[in-house]
């Protein structure tokens, strides 16, 4: 039994002109937008879970994030302070898939075990071999965090998992997503609170934005993110996690969507960073209040 979870998601860094091209697949030439980089909090079930960990602004991890104008970064440390928790209090991971900017910082985490598909661990590696003609499989990769992954399996805090898994946590059920916007990208879906409207998807990657759930103008046609190893997987996977949530779009959660903070309360810190409450469980605290 699940005693349910408050969620929370932290921006800890942006990108103020990404182009909509890179956010909803086919959209050239429409301009750009800001794009939030953030990370999930999830307390419930005596447990602090992370879904995903940013990227550390230092070494390659720091020389991805000026390629990609990533800006404003704040450590974990300072990001997690806001809603009273410090990274040495997280005992678990959960990662949707090795991009710099959610696998990238594992080394903040000390007592933290992670979970992570076993093909996107082992894919990452085979991708790395190719020739630099096939390189493009590996954007968004920093192969100093396929390292960090495998040391973390070394010292025993790496559970990988294949394909779906249902209850890996206490009310918390992961969806293998392969082939999508990574290898072996996986999403999340929490139940919260007693009742439907309170199971949330965290969709990782594989929603940028509404406009990938909503179409392009609320036209209703699924919209791959605009970096995919195959879109054509990535709309079933849309499809998938609509499914989820019974078509209630504001149930699945994108960090990377800048309008994530006026959908449910939420506040801006003096970092310029967003904290944004998806969902409070009675008796906890508020911390956008
Ligand atoms: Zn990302």
């Amino acid at each position: 039994m699940s005693d349910g979870y408050s969620i929370w998601v932290l921006e800890y860094s942006h990108v103020l002109e990404y182009p909509e091209s890179g956010i909803v697949y086919g959209q050239h030439n429409k301009g750009t937008r800001k794009m939030p980089y953030g990370y999930v909090f999830l307390k419930g079930n005596d447990r602090n879970i992370m879904v995903d960990v940013g990227f550390d602004n230092a070494a390659y991890g720091g020389e991805l994030a000026r390629q990609f104008g990533v800006i404003a970064w704040q450590s974990p440390s300072v990001v997690l302070e806001e809603i009273g928790v410090a990274p040495e209090d997280i005992d678990t991971v959960i990662v949707t898939h090795a991009h710099f900017d959610h696998f990238g910082n594992v080394s903040a985490f000390p007592n933290a075990t992670f979970y992570l598909q076993e093909r996107e661990l082992t894919k990452w590696v085979w991708a790395l071999t190719l020739p630099r003609e096939q390189q493009y499989f590996s954007i968004g990769i920093d192969p100093d965090d396929v390292l960090r992954g495998v040391e973390l399996a070394k010292n025993g805090r790496l559970k990988t998992v294949s394909g779906d898994v249902h209850d890996l946590l206490p009310g918390i059920n992961v969806w293998a997503a392969h082939d999508t916007h990574t290898f072996g990208c996986m999403f999340v879906d929490v139940q919260a609170g007693d009742d439907e409207d309170t199971r949330f998807v965290l969709a990782g990657d594989n929603v940028y934005a509404y406009e990938n759930l909503e179409g392009v103008e609320k036209d209703g046609v699924y919209r791959p993110v605009g970096l995919s190893i195959n879109t054509a997987n990535g709309v079933f996977t849309l499809a998938q996690m609509m499914d989820l949530v019974g078509g209630r779009v504001k149930q699945i959660i994108p960090v990377h969507e800048n309008r994530l903070p006026d959908v449910f309360p939420s506040r801006e810190t003096k970092h310029g960073l967003h904290v944004t409450e998806v969902h409070l469980r009675e008796g906890d605290k508020s911390y956008v209040a």
